[in-house]
């Protein structure tokens, strides 16, 4: 199977040289020139295989020119006890019979990015010993948080690939941060970013497209790839979990085969939820996909009207993971709902580009509108939600997936629909605990306590266990420093690679 650009203006490429490109040549994202469809056979038969058997029979029908042999190595070096803390990989949890929650957060960084960064290194390294490719490859990360620790742990010390992490400085959390500063390893380099996410995801688009510094690259022997969800060797692992969640339910006699699911995803660069919308495309029998969004809803407004504006202010709120305006993912939804009109998409982009805005045409708009629904949550409704929650069941959630059940509840108000929902759970509530913790603890036990001695109550008062990545990390070594603005973000690279 090719891959083809979503502008339709470079060459089609096998998916290992998909993978190590990252970013097709005409600024396009790289999609499968057709989608393989899975059988009820495909789903009854996989009730009795485990995650890493589901995984290697999705990969085997999407990168055709590797080997079973390769694939299965690949999935065998991410999934495994080593890194994460549950067998079931992505396990279900029930909190009612027709409410499920799709546990993405039990790798070593405690969010749903490990189920893609644990696997992306070893299948860049397969696709560089396929395609010959002798060059060391540079990875540059932007990330709104959780991306950077987990392309970090999933990179160092690979060999044959240095990593570049860049963070908007004031944007993340507390953990995140030090998850990032903290990071050892031969091959990795952090910086903070003066600005916000779109400025450091804008600044790595630049160094990607910035010829002179890719001949300076050449010479030294090195060639940039990318960890974002832009990568198709990101977004293809994120396919597997809603399929392997559906053959769980099945298996548990929750659904009858042909029995459609409601998928919440929370959202901020599309990535989590295309993956859904893959699943879907493959056979996954889907009603809805619910788009949840933080105050930064340019998505909620995107589909419920069509236009896709930038031009508006940019909040930071305590899912800051959502904090994006610019969803890269969506340009491939825009490819498969416009027919693949290559044309278009290019034209869409463009006004992106220049004026932040366009509007798609009605036959896309009701195409999307078809198969997505889309609301918001603010902070307070958020915080409300992990109260409720846990009141409720009894069981933690993160800010993030707060966000997910809040524009579920008003999905269920809305259309008094139903049907058994899987929500996309996104991350361990440690990883935002001072959010958590403001939720379900006294104030009086809050009061005056830093994020560390509150993720300590909040493991005491649930009775649940601190993720292994963030229990000690106050006391780890600050290793990484730096600073950059915007604009100084190449020499940054330049200076971190010896240039
Ligand atoms: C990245 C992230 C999201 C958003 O996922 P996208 O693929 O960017 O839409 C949601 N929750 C958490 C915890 C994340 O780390």
């Amino acid at each position: 199977m090719q891959y083809q650009s979503s502008r339709g203006n470079s060459p089609q490429v096998s998916a290992s040289q998909a993978i190590i490109n990252g970013i097709a040549p005409d600024g396009g994202l790289y999609i499968p020139e057709q989608i393989p469809s899975l059988s009820k056979e495909d789903f009854i038969n996989w009730g009795s295989l485990s995650y890493q058997g589901r995984a290697e029979a999705v990969l085997r029908r999407f990168l055709t020119d590797f080997t079973p042999m390769e694939i299965s190595c690949c999935v065998q070096a991410a999934y495994n006890e080593l890194n994460f803390d549950n067998a079931g990989i992505a396990p279900l949890a029930e909190l009612s019979p027709r409410l499920h929650m799709l546990e993405l957060w039990h790798g070593p960084t405690s969010a749903f990015k490990d189920m893609a960064l644990q696997i992306l290194p070893q299948l860049l390294t397969t696709s560089m010993r396929k395609t010959g490719e002798k060059s060391q490859i540079v990875i540059l990360v932007a990330t709104s948080g959780d991306t950077g620790k987990a392309a970090l742990e999933g990179f160092r010390d690979v060999e044959g690939t240095r990593i570049v992490v860049f963070y908007p400085a004031q944007g993340v959390s507390q953990i995140q941060r030090l998850q990032m500063i903290t990071q050892a390893g031969e091959n990795v380099n952090v910086a903070g970013v003066e600005g916000n996410f779109d400025d450091a995801q804008n600044g790595v688009k630049r160094i990607f497209a910035d010829q002179d510094f890719i001949a300076l690259l050449a010479q030294n022997n090195l060639k940039m790839s990318s960890a974002n969800s832009i990568n198709w060797g990101r977004l293809l692992p994120q396919i597997v979990y809603y399929l392997s969640a559906y053959a769980d339910l099945l298996q548990q006699g929750r659904l009858e085969y042909g029995e459609e699911v409601n998928i919440v995803v929370p959202t901020g660069n599309f990535g989590n939820i295309l993956g859904a919308y893959y699943a879907r495309e493959m056979g996954l029998p889907v009603n809805r996909l619910i788009c949840a969004a933080n105050a930064n809803n340019i998505l909620t407004d995107f589909i419920n009207s069509g236009v896709y504006d930038r031009n508006r202010p940019f909040y930071k709120t305590i899912s800051p993971s959502m904090d994006i305006l610019i969803s890269s993912n969506l340009e491939r939804l825009l490819a498969e709902v416009s027919g693949r009109d290559y044309r278009q998409v290019n034209d869409w982009m463009k006004q992106l580009a220049t004026s932040g805005r366009y509007e798609v045409n009605e036959p896309v708009r009701d195409r999307i509108q078809a198969l997505f629904w889309s609301d918001f949550a603010d902070d307070v409704q958020t915080i409300e939600a992990i109260r409720k929650t846990w009141d409720q069941y009894q069981y933690l959630v993160d800010t993030h997936t707060a966000v997910a059940l809040h524009v579920y509840e008003r999905y269920q108000e809305k259309t008094g629909d139903t049907r058994t929902t899987i929500i996309a759970s996104t991350a361990s509530p440690f990883k935002f605990g001072s959010s958590v913790a403001e939720a379900i603890l006294p104030e009086a036990i809050r009061a005056g306590k830093d994020e560390f001695s509150l993720i300590g109550y909040l493991a005491e008062w649930t009775g649940y266990e601190i993720p292994r990545g963030i229990r000690d990390l106050d006391k780890l070594p600050v290793l990484h420093d730096t600073t950059t603005s915007p604009a100084e973000m190449r020499n940054t690279v330049a200076r971190f690679l010896n240039l």
